[in-house]
């Protein structure tokens, strides 16, 4: 589909006669505009593939994103949640303010692509010598939005509304100690500040053939919550364990009994939940019982309530065995990303715009997603909708391309056009259906 607005039926209120840029000779042609930023938005997606930043260190990622959004003559406020770039533009008519986020971070993972732009950047993460990729492919997200903050920038005077342009640090999680991603923005009181009225995403996956776009009303992608639990008992020989408490065998039953949490405590109609031990640590040798063993897990939601309901199960079931065998079990809930949920109502009203811009075959609804993201945060204070786009050829099966995160993760570019064309017309329908003065 070259369409880069909308057809009459979905846009006709906003569309009818506007021009589409500043220059006239560009706006009667908006195939050619759409084609113009495509070619820009795969330029400047491949400079960011080749100089990647992990979170909180986009210090480099940042610049270019505000040098571009200044060219376009968009207000810029830099240095939002240590990294973060944040574009005001002002439309010359009254309207909802639209906030659209691209995630900035790369990950620690050393590029196996034999790609002219592939990564060669290489830093130390947690003591560890490692390569830098964009792995998750967040370097299309900023890339896209930038696109679409021209495309925008370029009908300013007949934009009924505001569009706030938030290029987020640490998607991935901040370095030990340190705040970052969304979470942090809004504790700087970003929204508080820019009040939007309405926030949108996205996620190019390999898990979706290029051009392909996923989603799901309501809750798409899961909480995230880390527990640790610590068994204390008292050392003892091996030969002997009435000499002590043994934290072993009352770890065991712990893993054993949180293993009714979900499969007998929890009304698991409402939403699936899974809770995972992945590390248990205890103890140096055969003939040893020892003081304490130490667990590590994680908890994953797509309903809040069965949220806390878990933790506070995870706490009795854990503390009450550990009591039954005379040792004590302390449990730590670090709580993580919040469920991701797609308003639905705002969910019904968008599908159409996808439609328009992917083909109607190509808007396709996913299965949820025991993953998380923290975009969830800012739908947890607007009607948010986030979604996924396909970028693996159509040359291979997404069920075996390399996922996100993989070395070899691979981006069909013909996808950015896609990607681009939806934020902008997301934000154009939702201006046009959602009026203010
Ligand atoms: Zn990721
Ligand atoms: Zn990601």
């Amino acid at each position: 589909m070259k369409r880069l607005f909308l057809p009459l039926a979905i846009g006709a209120t906003l569309l009818g006669g506007i021009p589409l840029g500043a220059n006239p000779a560009t706006a009667a042609d908006p195939d050619q505009l759409l084609k113009n930023t495509e070619s820009k938005v795969i330029e400047w997606r491949r400079h960011l593939h080749q100089n990647p930043e992990l979170g909180n260190r986009e210090f480099e990622t940042a610049k270019y994103i505000e040098q571009h959004l200044k060219a376009l003559g968009i207000q810029v406020e830099t240095g939002v949640a240590h990294t973060g770039v944040i574009g005001l533009l002002k439309g010359g008519k009254p309207g909802p303010t639209v906030a659209l986020r691209a995630d900035m971070d790369a990950l620690p993972v050393t590029e196996q692509m034999d790609l002219p732009f592939a990564s060669k950047v290489k830093t130390t993460y947690q003591g560890k010598d490692v390569g830098v990729m964009h792995a998750c492919g967040h370097d299309t997200h900023v890339a896209m939005l930038m696109g679409a903050a021209e495309v925008l920038a370029g009908m300013r005077d007949e934009l009924a509304g505001n569009v706030l342009f938030i290029f987020q640090p640490a998607e991935e999680g901040a370095p030990d100690g340190e705040e970052g991603g969304a979470e942090l923005m809004l504790k700087e009181g970003l929204f508080k500040k820019y009040k939007p009225d309405v926030a949108f995403g996205q996620h190019v996956t390999s898990t979706l053939p290029v051009g392909v776009i996923g989603y799901r009303s309501g809750p798409l992608m899961a909480s995230s919550d880390e527990f640790r639990i610590t068994v204390d008992g008292r050392q003892t020989h091996g030969s002997r364990p009435w000499g002590g408490v043994d934290p072993i065998t009352a770890a065991a039953q712990i893993v054993l009994g949180t293993q009714t949490i979900v499969s007998r405590q929890i009304d698991i109609t409402k939403e699936p939940a899974v809770v995972s031990f992945g590390k248990i640590d205890g103890g140096v040798r055969n003939n040893i019982i020892p003081d304490s063993v130490f667990m590590n897990g994680t908890i994953r939601n797509f309903d809040m309530d069965n949220r806390q309901q878990i933790f506070a199960k995870l706490k009795t079931t854990a503390e009450l065995i550990a009591e039954s065998a005379g040792a004590k079990a302390k449990v730590e809930i670090i709580e993580g990303y919040p469920v991701t949920v797609n308003n639905p109502a705002l969910t019904d009203k968008v599908i159409p715009v996808m439609k328009a811009v992917a083909g109607d075959k190509n808007v396709i609804v996913v299965p949820k997603i025991t993953g998380a993201e923290d975009f969830s945060y800012f739908a947890n204070e607007v009607p948010g909708f986030y979604y996924f786009l396909g970028v693996t050829p159509k040359s291979k099966d997404p069920a075996t391309a390399a996922s996100n995160h993989s070395p070899r993760f691979y981006v069909d570019e013909s996808a950015l056009k896609v990607g681009t064309e939806a934020i902008t017309q997301l934000t154009l329908d939702y201006m046009a259906n959602n009026p203010k003065n």
